[in-house]
């Protein structure tokens, strides 16, 4: 095996991808190896550029190259308001519905006690510090998916915010029952977003 080192290597560091198992790592390796090496190479280059590029917002925890993301550093946003969403998928989908003109903060995760991912996991004193820090807000619209570990996290961030002088409010059921944000139709945000308690 050892003439195979580096297809065994390429085939063990793909398999680090979520939901990617043996089976499916060989069959990538094998098609980037036989049939798109050009393809391989572009990959490895892009993987190398993020990884070492890429590093998250100091205000809202997204994902930035910057030290503010883009809709950190837009002046038109409406600082009265911030957005709590579990992803950087889920706040894409929240601004494609174009009803939604606040901050965010993207907690990059979700609590989730089963598997051992606790509130310093997910950065929530970071985002406490957030909300301390905008004199403006006024309110903040808890957007995590409606599924158990999403209105766990829900749950838990309003809990901790009450008595802090902001609104809290949750993103209406019109949103189907444990589904991800990321892959509800625009319309059924939008109308949660305006129907949120
Ligand atoms: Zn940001």
């Amino acid at each position: 095996m050892a003439d195979n080192h580096s297809l065994e290597l390429l085939i063990q560091s793909l398999r680090r991808l979520p939901g990617v198992g043996v089976k499916s790592a060989q069959r990538m390796a094998f098609h980037l190896l036989q049939h798109d090496r050009e393809g391989a190479v572009q990959l490895a280059r892009a993987l190398e550029h993020a990884a070492g590029s890429v590093k998250h917002c100091s205000l809202c925890h997204t994902f930035t190259e910057d030290e503010l993301c883009p809709t950190c550093r837009d002046p038109r946003r409406d600082h009265s308001q911030l957005c709590v969403v579990e992803t950087p998928a889920d706040q894409a989908a929240m601004e494609r519905t174009g009803a939604y003109k606040g901050l965010y903060f993207v907690l990059m995760g979700k609590l989730s006690p089963l598997d051992g991912v606790g509130p310093r996991d997910i950065g929530l004193q970071k985002l406490f510090d957030r909300i301390s820090s905008e004199a403006d807000l006024r309110e903040v619209i808890l957007a995590t998916n409606f599924t158990a570990e999403g209105e766990t996290t829900a749950h838990v961030i309003a809990q901790a915010l009450k008595g802090r002088g902001v609104q809290v409010t949750r993103l209406a059921r019109g949103v189907p029952v444990g589904s991800e944000l990321e892959y509800v139709d625009l319309g059924t945000i939008a109308h949660a977003l305006v129907d949120r308690r």
